[in-house]
């Protein structure tokens, strides 16, 4: 193993791909900020007791995934694998609820960790931008999430996603449905995980990947004929919203997702240009978190979506965000006394917002050509002693290859003009 190798499952962003991925982050607050959402940021560590109780203990996120570990203190902590939980448990803390100004509405961005099988898309380390909105029930805020996250992977070009909708019931309704379903699991021919599976999560079930499952889940009863009049009520309001918003979705009654807390609207983005690691976002309605956390009762919902799946589906389709360019300009300084001048020059340039760079390290005119042309700036500001003793620096126009002097007093304005 190299020293300078990255941990298993991660990788690093660098640039230039790095930009694409920042501008991913921004693409999908961008909404978000629009629509009210505040910005929350929590620690990358929480008490693992937060995700044990939050995420729930038969979860695979907690029972397989989950970096836990002890401190020198004493202290049970657990790397986040996921916002909710950290942010609803920040959102009590500060009394954000009690401001009398329910939904409590917030967003996020930040690294998420889990002990997974790497594979294309499937890392330990990952970034998500989430959005919770917490402390009320109401259909239009279900249905004002999906719309958002339509709308952020829409202004990112993305088209070949779909959008799958379902409901889980609530905790009049489920729990009917989970006798029914897990009296029709007892009776299959199963493997010892899936056996143990269907005493503590047996929902999960319906979800799983393998076509030999799916085949004997064939005439399993489904929780859409278990739906109380309320939930059905519920969902039907969502889903008009989303209609008449001209947002686009398909009803998956097999879709529950992975976390224990979710109750009625449940969604997942998924992009059909991944493979197996399909899903770039998921969310739904939690209602009963906040009291298994230990705090009042709280119905609220959310999503997180996956940044690095996302650039993947940027890349799947081929679209190239247009970023605009880091560089404008490149000095290139020949001589100690014009190392000074364009120094001071790129300083001044920068304060008035053009985007400078300079040539350092004492290059020769070649080399530092050299870099002005990897910088990708429009132009070279260029300046020897001849031109410092008549006053001007020579700026080259990189895609015309036309040098012109500019007056040295002028040069800030001048090059701020031809940018404009
Ligand atoms: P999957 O079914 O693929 O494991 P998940 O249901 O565990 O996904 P969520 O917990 O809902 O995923 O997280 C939301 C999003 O975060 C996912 O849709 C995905 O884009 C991203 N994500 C989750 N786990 C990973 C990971 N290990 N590596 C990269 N992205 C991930
Ligand atoms: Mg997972």
């Amino acid at each position: 193993m190299s020293t300078f190798q990255a941990p298993k499952g991660t990788y690093d962003l660098i640039p230039p791909d790095s930009a694409t991925y920042l501008a991913v982050r921004e693409a999908i607050a961008a909404p978000l900020k629009n629509s009210g959402y505040g910005y929350i940021e929590t620690p990358g560590f929480e008490n693992i007791e937060l995700f044990s109780r939050g995420v729930g203990e038969s979860t695979d996120i907690v029972s397989k995934e989950m970096y836990a570990f002890e401190t020198k203190g004493g202290d049970k902590l657990a790397l986040r694998p996921e916002g909710t939980a950290s942010v609803l448990r920040a959102a009590l803390e500060a009394n954000l609820h009690k401001a009398g100004n329910l939904p409590v509405k917030l967003w996020y961005s930040g690294s998420y960790y889990r002990y997974e099988r790497p594979q294309k898309g499937r890392y330990r380390h990952f970034s998500q931008v989430g959005a919770e909105a917490i402390g009320a029930e109401d259909p239009a805020l279900d249905a004002e999430l999906i719309i958002l996250a339509d709308q952020a992977y829409r202004s990112l070009g993305l088209r070949q996603f779909r959008i799958l909708l379902n409901s889980l019931g609530d905790k009049e309704c489920r729990p009917v449905y989970r006798d029914a379903l897990q009296g029709f699991l007892r009776a299959l021919d199963v493997d010892e995980d899936t056996r143990r599976r269907i005493e503590i999560n047996p929902l999960r079930i319906l979800d799983d990947k393998r076509d030999a499952v799916q085949k004997q889940l064939v005439g399993a009863p489904m929780l859409r004929d278990y739906l109380c009049d309320a939930c059905k009520a519920y969902h039907e309001e969502v889903r008009e919203l989303l209609t008449a918003a001209g947002v686009t979705y398909e009803d998956d009654e097999k879709l529950v997702r992975g976390l224990d807390y979710y109750t009625r609207t449940t969604f997942e983005f998924v992009h059909d240009g991944l493979g197996s690691q399909s899903a770039v976002g998921g969310g739904g309605r939690y209602d009963g978190l906040s009291e298994m956390i230990g705090g009042p009762a709280l119905p609220s919902v959310g999503w997180a979506l996956g940044v690095d799946r996302t650039v993947l589906a940027l890349e799947a389709e081929g679209i190239e965000l247009e970023l605009p360019a880091t560089t404008s300009v490149f000095a290139v300084p020949l001589g100690e006394e014009a190392r000074r001048v364009l120094f001071a020059l790129v300083t001044e340039l920068r304060r008035a917002g053009v985007a400078a760079d300079f040539s350092y390290g004492g290059k020769g005119l070649k080399g530092a050509m050299k870099s002005a042309n990897r910088s990708g700036a429009r132009y070279t500001l260029v300046a020897g002693e001849r031109d410092l003793a008549e006053g001007v620096v020579q700026l080259k126009d990189m895609e015309s290859g036309e040098q012109t002097p500019v007056a040295l007093v002028d040069a800030v304005n001048a090059i701020r003009e031809r940018l404009a």
